[in-house]
């Protein structure tokens, strides 16, 4: 049908200058904007008070291989939560793609999150539309090159910030900025924040749209996603063409009741939905691969709307089935598929991070020999035992075997041992048994390690076993 099609227009050759709107989703886009720039800005300058370790809030300190996040501490072997992350990411993108279309692309991508933002640096020193319409068409002379300089100087402070900003992340903030600006920080850091202050330059302030048009592979299978029943910004093109098609409102056409008697539709053909659209195009061709779904076309036709006292939702987030039927159904086996995996994926996360072990550890059975036969008949086994300490806290901890009969563990002069915050201990210990021909070739047996000092209490229990012959 012609509203919904995904049609491939033709690019625009010439820059697109968007009119500036107010309404809801404009509102919404604007809030998402500043929470978004306040968070990537701000976090790396929050202090945070942990007893060892960084100070700084979040942290990814690769040389430690620890991502410091909060009162959270994660280490290189429990990387796997990055990868639940991120299947959690992939599949509530897929999930709100299934029901409200590109609603990512249109309000928290990076692309245009950033973009809407030089767009506004543009706006604040070149005025809105019609002023920078008119400044791209005026020869240069000083008012020409001031706010075109302007606008490209304020746009590279912007990407360098942006681009430093990132690796403060993976260094202490305060410290990382004062030598970076002195020539002392690590070459990586120089390198990473170029490169980040290149493309952010480039495709926030240069190339915009066109990354949504050309770079993104979303946007390509995008249209796999979406069904009959993904809500779109969309437009009611029965309500505004009529049997006649859309026309201005000139005289004998002002009120609805005049459009309706003529056959024309509610589409007053001013264009303001074209106008405002940052990818510059035409929402009532029906729905185009470009689209990002912003939904300020929506905010446009609704102001029209308002001015004339006609309804709202000429253009509007709409279903192609809401639109023919009347009726979207969102609940469909594809939904609940994105739904349950998203349950399953935070399920994962809450019971990881819920069971997370503070103080980790592991036996390894020393096997070369597998045992030895002491002068007295006895059977030794020995045993490297590693403690990691993961919290921030000192801990002290004394060791024990159970499981055995006549069995004694031997730590050498060591009756109990300390930990400081983020210690691996590796300790070797002995285990004698009277070995008798009732015991099994293998018999299981615990190492307890029960803490003495520190924040945990629970004692920590291995399983390993001893080998009798
Ligand atoms: S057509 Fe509408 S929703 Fe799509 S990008 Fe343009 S303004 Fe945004
Ligand atoms: S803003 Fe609404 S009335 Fe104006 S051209 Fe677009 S669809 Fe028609």
């Amino acid at each position: 049908m012609q509203n919904t099609q995904t049609k491939v227009v033709t690019q625009h050759a010439v820059t697109i200058h968007p009119r500036s709107v107010k309404g809801r989703f404009r509102s919404f886009k604007s809030i998402v904007l500043v929470l978004a720039y306040a968070v990537y800005f701000i976090l790396p300058w929050l202090p945070w008070s942990r007893p060892v370790g960084s100070s700084q809030a979040i942290l990814f300190d690769l040389s430690e291989q620890k991502f410091y996040i909060f009162d959270l501490v994660v280490h290189a072997n429990e990387i796997f939560w990055l990868a639940a992350l991120l299947f959690l990411a992939a599949v509530l993108l897929f999930f709100s793609t299934a029901l409200l279309g590109r609603v990512f692309c249109g309000y928290f991508c990076f692309q245009t999150l950033w973009t809407d933002a030089f767009r506004w640096i543009e706006k604040t020193i070149q005025g809105d539309r019609v002023k920078r319409i008119r400044l791209d068409k005026q020869s240069w002379g000083v008012e020409k090159i001031l706010k075109r300089g302007g606008t490209h100087l304020a746009w590279l402070v912007m990407a360098f910030w942006t681009g430093l900003t990132f690796v403060l992340y993976y260094a202490y903030a305060p410290q990382l900025v004062v030598d970076f600006f002195t020539g002392q920080a690590v070459n990586a850091a120089y390198i990473a924040t170029f490169v980040l202050f290149v493309t952010t330059y480039l495709t926030g302030g240069l190339m915009r749209e066109k990354v949504c048009q050309h770079v993104c592979p979303y946007a390509r299978f995008q249209s796999v996603m979406i069904d009959k029943d993904t809500l779109v910004p969309t437009y009611d093109y029965k309500r505004g063409e009529g049997s006649e098609g859309r026309a201005k409102p000139i005289k004998v056409l002002k009120s609805l009741e005049q459009r309706q008697e003529k056959g024309v539709g509610d589409c007053v053909d001013c264009g303001l939905c074209v106008q405002v659209c940052p990818v510059g195009i035409d929402i009532r061709e029906g729905m185009q691969y470009d689209c990002i779904q912003c939904g300020l076309c929506v905010d446009a036709c609704d102001t029209i709307m308002d001015v004339r006292g006609w309804d709202r939702g000429l253009i509007r987030y709409e279903s192609e089935n809401g639109l023919d039927k009347g009726k979207t159904h969102f609940f469909k086996l594809r939904t609940y598929g994105y739904g349950l995996a998203i349950i399953g994926s935070l399920l994962f996360l809450f019971l990881s991070l819920s069971g997370q072990k503070m103080i980790d550890g592991s036996i390894h059975q020393v096997r070369s020999p597998l045992y030895v036969r002491l002068s007295d008949g006895r059977i030794q086994n020995r045993y490297e035992l590693k403690l990691h300490n993961k919290t921030m806290y000192q801990a002290k901890f004394t060791v024990a075997i159970d499981g055995l009969e006549n069995a004694e563990l031997d730590m050498g002069r060591i009756e109990s041992f300390d930990l400081k915050p983020d210690e691996i201990q590796v300790l070797m210990a002995k285990v004698r048994k009277v070995v008798s021909a009732d015991d099994k070739d293998n018999i299981d047996l615990q190492f307890i390690f029960t803490p003495t000092e520190g924040k945990s209490k629970e004692p920590i229990m291995l399983n390993s076993q001893f080998i009798a012959r």
